[in-house]
């Protein structure tokens, strides 16, 4: 798999400083574990946390802060040794453990034109959606007046900008206005989040818009 559409240095520090709503965490998330290099450089803005941390200056804890902390881990049931992770499904773990399982157990709802979508729970700052747009079929044109970060999963889709495969990962703001159209060959299944309704341009979809919190 050749990942050619990668997250931002600014959205890897964001996440690493634990800044984003949930839903972009777990795009993040998601892309990190089908993507090497972005999670090199992740790691990297950990170690510039760590140093941080490192060089602060302390703050001294009650006196018996140690011995409860290590009568507390006495008590810890021995963990099972960890199961093996199946890699036959599309999800990656990140999203496996939010869905409860792979693409078998979500949950779509139509929402025109044969795209299918279905939102997942996070908190309110940001919306995360899985989205399913048949081989062939258009998103309709739509601005944004936010951020949405769109990660491929199966499938492909082209807009205006280039063509987008597994892995890769669409970064648009307020200055991409796009109609997203999954390739012929494969269903397109795409996780989404946002932090602002879109701009639609069609009346259908702006009508359809509250309905769908899209
Ligand atoms: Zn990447």
């Amino acid at each position: 798999m050749t990942i050619r559409h990668h997250l931002s240095d600014q959205l890897l520090m964001a996440y690493a400083a634990g800044q984003l709503p949930e839903a972009f965490s777990l795009v993040v998330a998601a892309h990190l574990s089908l993507c090497d290099d972005c999670r090199a450089q992740a790691d990297s803005f950990d170690a510039v946390g760590g140093a941080v941390l490192e060089e602060a200056g302390e703050i001294a804890m009650g006196e018996d802060a140690l011995a409860r902390t290590l009568a507390r881990i006495e008590w810890l049931p021995r963990a099972a040794a960890p199961k093996p992770r199946r890699a036959a499904g599309i999800f990656p773990a990140p999203l496996v453990d939010y869905v409860g399982g792979d693409l078998p157990a979500v949950r779509w709802r139509r929402v025109g034109g044969g795209v299918r979508q279905a939102i997942l729970p996070t908190d309110r700052d940001a919306t995360a959606r899985l989205l399913y747009i048949p081989a062939g079929t258009a998103v309709p044109d739509h601005g944004h007046r936010g951020l949405e970060l769109t990660l491929v999963l199966q499938g492909a889709f082209a807009d205006e900008t280039d063509r987008f495969s597994r892995g890769d990962v669409e970064i648009a703001d307020e200055a991409l206005e796009h109609t997203p159209v999954a390739l012929a060959g494969q269903d397109c299944i795409c996780l989404a989040a946002t932090d602002a309704p879109l701009r639609f341009r069609g009346l259908i979809p702006r009508l359809a818009q509250p309905l769908f919190r899209i």
